[in-house]
């Protein structure tokens, strides 16, 4: 699979302009891009308005991916696309004798618990706080109402304090 990233499109261009910009990018023919997926999409706003434009990082599959390769191979932003799949650091084994506590249901409890599962050491995890929608009532309740309840709040239950966060995490 091959990656071109800093392919620029104006920000009002329709969907289907998206292929034959990567055709025309690579100098192929359409019929030898054979499938394609949106890695990154931003946005560059540093010049006035009239020239905003996407940037996209895009993953492809051509038919000659060497022939490519060749061709751009002084070219930084044609490459091939690096392997950022997970690689589980261990296995549990068949006969797993104890189970691993994580404490906390926030998001690095999450994750924690979701990767160990993964692996099959089976977690057991501890939440000192209350399930979600009771803990919304409440963290509204300190909010809107100025009423705390000291053991469920923001801070404390499923979800962990990112359960009130607008959404910039990312793992
Ligand atoms: C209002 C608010 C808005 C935010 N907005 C953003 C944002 O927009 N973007 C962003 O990136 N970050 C944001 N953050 C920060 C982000 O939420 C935290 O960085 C993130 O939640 C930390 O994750 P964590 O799993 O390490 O800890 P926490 O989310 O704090 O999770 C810890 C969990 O452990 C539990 N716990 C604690 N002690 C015990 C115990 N003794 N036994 C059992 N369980 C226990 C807690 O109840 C909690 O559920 C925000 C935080 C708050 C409070």
């Amino acid at each position: 699979m091959l990656r071109i990233t800093e392919l620029k499109l104006p920000i009002d261009h329709p969907d289907e302009d998206l292929r034959p910009a990567i055709v025309q990018r690579l100098g192929i023919a359409s019929d030898d891009l054979l499938d394609f997926t949106l890695f990154k999409r931003s946005y560059d706003a540093r010049k006035k308005s009239s020239e905003l434009c996407f940037i996209y990082t895009i993953d492809l599959n051509v038919r000659d991916e060497a022939a490519v390769l060749h061709t751009f191979a002084d070219d930084r932003n044609v490459n091939v696309a690096p392997d950022v799949s997970y690689k589980p650091v261990g296995q549990a084994p068949a006969d797993l004798q104890q189970r691993p506590i994580v404490v906390g249901f926030g998001p690095c409890g999450i994750f924690a618990g979701l990767l160990l599962a993964q692996m099959g050491f089976k977690p057991i995890i501890l939440e000192r706080g209350t399930e979600v929608r009771q803990r919304t009532k409440d963290t509204w309740g300190l909010w809107r109402k100025s009423v705390l309840n000291p053991e469920s709040n923001v801070q404390f239950g499923e979800g962990g304090a990112g359960t009130f966060s607008d959404g910039k995490l990312y793992s």
